[in-house]
């Protein structure tokens, strides 16, 4: 029901999730050889993972546009070409994290100023929509989606439950 999964979990996981959000399976493989190890270029990532050059630039650069991973530069005295060298940056994490977490919280606030200025009306089919007062009235109370009748429904668990989450997160965010 409510995005608040992320406050369960720990850092690593956190960043485990973001790096799929940003770039699938891959990320997550990127993101683990960057834990175990201090520095890396994309050349070495790709002998370890088998993922083409290309998307573990790709996937680096996201990365770094979200300050999860830094980037160092040298020059090859060789070839004079550079060569990035990629770490993690686990202490962004924790940024990432509280801003999620204040996202999370204005929803929250949100939705219980929602909850506790209508009054719901339902039809006891799960899946189908709690709908508030005004609108089931327009409705005559049926659900428009089965036809059943819509009842009066309490939310004061829910209330109750959003209230607490929300404690919970002003609480974590001091
Ligand atoms: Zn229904």
């Amino acid at each position: 029901m409510i995005d608040g999964d992320l406050m369960a979990l720990s850092n690593r996981e956190v960043l485990y999730k973001v790096a799929r959000i940003l770039g699938g399976e891959e990320a997550v493989s990127i993101v683990k050889i960057l834990e175990n190890v201090d520095e890396i270029t994309d050349e070495e990532i790709v002998a370890k993972t088998k993922i083409k050059l290309n998307t573990v630039r790709k996937i680096l650069y996201r990365l770094y546009n979200h300050s999860i991973v830094g980037l160092r530069r040298t020059r090859d005295e060789k070839t004079g070409w550079f060569i990035f060298h990629w770490r993690l940056q686990p202490d962004q994490i924790e940024g990432f994290l509280i801003n999620q977490k204040k996202k999370i919280l204005e929803k929250l606030e949100e939705r219980l100023r929602y909850e506790k200025s209508h009054e719901f009306y339902y039809c006891g089919t799960p899946g189908h929509r709690r709908i508030p007062f005004e609108e089931a009235t327009e409705y005559i109370f049926r659900c428009p989606e089965c036809d059943k009748p819509l009842m009066y429904y309490d939310n004061s668990k829910i209330i109750e439950f959003l209230t607490r989450k929300i404690e919970q997160l002003r609480a974590e965010l001091q």
